[in-house]
């Protein structure tokens, strides 16, 4: 390949990407399990409401949730089945949710009417009434996010896949390359910009060349660094635009989707199927038999873990999501929602489990922080009980990336302590 100019960001970090393990494992379809337990909170917004009561018999791909306000998100089955009933569970944060529990049995596969293809409005409902969210992780309802209160004239599709050891959306790129761009094409009709960007990672050249017959799509080619799939950091990246601190990408005329949202957004509008199943890599050295997986919402972690050979005994660490931004779980109780990325298992040799000691101000937090954050003064002050002080130090434009404690050689937990300091002034506010 000839030699490409890579496109980056200011600061970040290098890590180990640990994309080795799973990124030459084809996507495998995950057996059907006896019960699913299907979270009206799998989305950034109000808990939808459930529209199906205990006793009823559901079909796969039925709404059995609706939207819950002006920022919510519908609900399909991911099986056929009986409607146990709603229960409350603790989620993955720890905290007590509701979640449709439906036992699996034999029925239909419910699908969506067709619509006009080459109608923006109609592309757009569509996308409302398929439940479709950002699966990049923030799981923000995409309806909402083409709806932009600003002009837009370009379309930023997220394929820089930096967290480590995710490689699901590499896996979509791979495997169903036309899919994503004709999602991509619907969403740019949809907001009637007709400039698509992929910004993708040095680390998929395989997929970088797979784009590359798409001579209507630009394809700029990323840095392999973190947080180089952050949403700020990929617009100056492949635009150069930047966004403002307190602003939004539209502010700078884009729109940013990622390339799982872009295969959903496909499924929704060309095969007429809502959303109620991703791909998700399981991975790290505690898993037995690592892979990329498509999966129903609501099947529960323990299920896949054993689809995947079981747990090894020195797993010392579970995350749901990348190592950097998921949620470390305290067991596998927890279940597939739309915006599960992986499900990673770390042994002592790859987690840090090293006790935080004092701050020896050495600056190197500052230094990788991709938003010219002071993270050491923020850390100072919450653990002070000051959170009024440390807006000074950019609290509220925190990406909670995690490079900060990445690279803290004090193994301060820095990302925790900003994410307390925001919800005390949430709370405060
Ligand atoms: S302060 Fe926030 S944005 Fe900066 S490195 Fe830490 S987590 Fe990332
Ligand atoms: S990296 Fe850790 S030790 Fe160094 S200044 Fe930041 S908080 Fe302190």
């Amino acid at each position: 390949m000839a030699k490409v100019n890579l496109k980056t960001f200011h600061k970040g970090i290098h890590c180990d990407d640990n994309k080795h393990i799973t990124r030459d494992k084809p996507i495998e379809k995950m057996p059907l399990v006896d019960d699913y337990f299907v979270s009206l909170s799998q989305h950034i917004g109000a808990p939808s409401v459930a529209v199906v009561e205990k006793g009823d018999t559901v079909n796969e791909g039925q709404l059995i949730a609706k939207e819950g306000g002006n920022v919510s998100a519908n609900i399909f089955s991911p099986v056929c089945g009986q409607v146990i009933g709603t229960e409350q569970r603790l989620n993955k944060f720890g905290v007590p949710a509701n979640y449709i529990h439906i036992k699996r049995s034999e029925g239909q596969v419910a699908t969506l009417p067709d619509i006009d293809k080459r109608d923006a409005i109609a592309i757009k409902e569509r996308i409302a009434l398929a439940g479709i969210v950002g699966l990049g992780g923030a799981g923000f309802p995409t309806h909402i996010k083409i709806s932009p209160k600003k002009p837009v004239d370009t379309l930023i599709i997220n394929a820089a896949e930096c967290e480590p050891y995710l490689t699901c959306d590499y896996r979509l790129m791979i495997e169903t390359t036309d899919d994503i761009i004709t999602g991509a094409k619907l969403l740019a009709k949809s907001l009637n910009v007709s400039k698509i960007i992929v910004g993708i990672e040095e680390n998929k050249l395989e997929a970088y060349q797979l784009l590359q017959k798409y001579s209507d799509i630009k394809t700029v080619l990323l840095k392999k660094k973190y947080p180089q799939g952050g949403e700020k950091q990929l617009i100056f990246a492949v635009s150069g635009r930047k966004v403002p601190a307190k602003g939004l990408p539209m502010d700078v005329g884009v729109v940013v989707q990622n390339v799982a949202t872009c295969k959903a957004v496909f499924d929704a509008c060309i095969k007429n199927k809502p959303l109620y199943e991703r791909v998700i890599t399981v991975s790290g050295l505690g898993v037995n038999n690592p892979k990329n997986l498509l999966v129903r919402v609501g099947t529960p972690y323990a299920k896949i873990l054993e689809y995947c050979g079981g747990i090894k005994d020195e797993t010392v660490k579970l995350i749901s999501g990348g190592p950097m931004m998921g949620v470390a779980l305290i067991d596998t109780t927890g279940v597939v929602s739309k915006t599960d990325s992986g499900l990673i298992a770390m042994t002592e040799e790859e987690a840090s489990l090293v006790q935080p000691s004092p701050c020896i101000s050495c600056g190197r937090c500052a230094a990788s922080c991709p938003m010219n954050l002071m993270p050491m003064y923020i850390d100072f002050y919450t653990q002070a009980g000051d959170y009024t002080t440390s807006i000074k130090y950019g609290v509220e434009h925190c990406i909670e990336c995690g490079c900060c404690s990445y690279v803290c050689p004090a193994k301060r937990a820095l990302v925790q302590s900003i994410k307390l300091c925001k919800a005390k002034l949430k709370e405060k506010n």
